[in-house]
């Protein structure tokens, strides 16, 4: 089916372009972002293929309605950044990639959780500058400390798993309660969570109920010192109340691989321009933050398969099989 994919980068051509000529479909890769101004460009292509930050509006599915696109494959598991009722009102189908590689986002929070209790990313420049001194790098044993894991889905089960590996005592809290996380961990209220743990990590998606999940007032009720771990979606946490936890040192470390206002940022090269967003450079100056531009999910392992699921998507939509992973709104019909 011949699908206009936005916000395409090297890597998205590295392997959509195989998973493509495999299927069958034809694409045709767009560098810009979707957007009202750019949604004209998938003129008569009947699928679009859109990111994370492509944000499909009301308005910019009328614009792909009115040009013939009838179906969105989204290469990502979020669809928070579509307006789905839309969707359906314009009679636009929307299906995801529910799961590519659940491991690849749980590694890296925990490599963030490293990172930031070993320091390695300032033992890497202290070692090449011949700077061999140990002041300022002291950690921390994960072993023996309380770890929090909210959302315990399919990222947030292994997290946990791999928590209890390194000897943690693992507490969990989700909406709904996942036997195999039980068996490493103890189901607690948000507020038990809050007040035990050292180490906090999300891994919810972003709702209504979740939205600053994360506000001056759950950073009140943690542990002082505690390190926070935001790998799921940035508007999950306020920034501003982020930062003076951090000022006040109720926030020990962050680690952040998304941010509420990464949409203007990341994914782009902005190192020759001056960055405009004063909330996200403040967060830059304290040397107790580690930011990784929204790359939890970039592994080859889950590339190729976000590659091959939306082929098989496209596949389905074209053939009018079941669509086993669409996303609709909440009442909408199928
Ligand atoms: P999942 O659907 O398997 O799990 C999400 C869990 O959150 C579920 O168990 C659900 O019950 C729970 N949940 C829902 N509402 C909740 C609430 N109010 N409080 C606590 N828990 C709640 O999803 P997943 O594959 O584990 O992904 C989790 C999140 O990770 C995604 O929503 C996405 O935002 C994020 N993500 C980030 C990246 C990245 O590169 N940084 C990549 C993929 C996914």
């Amino acid at each position: 089916m011949r699908t206009a994919v936005f916000s395409t980068k090297s890597y998205d051509r590295q392997f959509l372009a195989p998973a493509a000529q495999a299927a069958g479909h034809m694409l045709t890769f767009l560098e810009p972002r979707l957007s009202p101004q750019t949604a004209v460009l998938a003129r008569e292509f009947p699928a679009i293929c859109s990111f994370v930050n492509d944000y499909v509006t009301a308005e910019v599915l009328e614009i792909l309605a009115a040009g013939g696109t009838k179906f969105v494959a989204l290469r990502c598991a979020g669809f928070n950044q579509i307006d789905l009722e839309a969707a359906g009102r314009v009679g636009i189908r929307v299906a995801r990639v529910p799961a590519y590689s659940p491991h690849a986002v749980a590694e890296h929070a925990i490599g963030m959780m490293l990172a930031l209790n070993r320091k390695f990313h300032k033992a890497f420049n202290r070692v090449r500058e011949g700077n061999f001194a140990l002041e300022g790098l002291l950690g921390f044993d994960m072993h023996g400390k309380t770890a929090g894991v909210v959302g315990t889905g399919k990222i947030g089960a292994i997290v946990a798993q791999l928590l209890a590996c390194f000897g943690c005592d693992v507490l969990l809290y989700d909406v709904v309660q996942n036997a195999e996380c039980a068996a490493v961990g103890r189901y607690v209220t948000l507020p038990e969570l809050w007040a035990r743990c050292d180490i906090v990590t999300l891994h919810c998606p972003l709702t209504p109920a979740t939205e600053h999940l994360i506000d001056a007032r759950s950073i009140a009720a943690m542990k002082p010192g505690v390190m926070f771990i935001n790998t799921s979606r940035g508007a999950l946490v306020d920034t501003q109340a982020v930062i003076d936890g951090l000022k006040s040192g109720r926030i020990g470390y962050l680690g952040l691989d998304v941010y509420e206002e990464e949409a203007d940022l990341f994914f782009e090269n902005l190192s020759e321009r001056v960055i405009q967003d004063d909330v996200f450079t403040r967060l830059l100056t304290f040397p107790n933050v580690l930011i990784t531009a929204h790359q939890a999910f970039f592994t080859q392992t889950a590339l190729a398969q976000i590659a091959t699921v939306t082929m098989q998507n496209l596949t389905a939509f074209e053939q009018g099989n079941e669509l086993a992973n669409e996303v609709r709104a909440v009442g909408g019909k199928k």
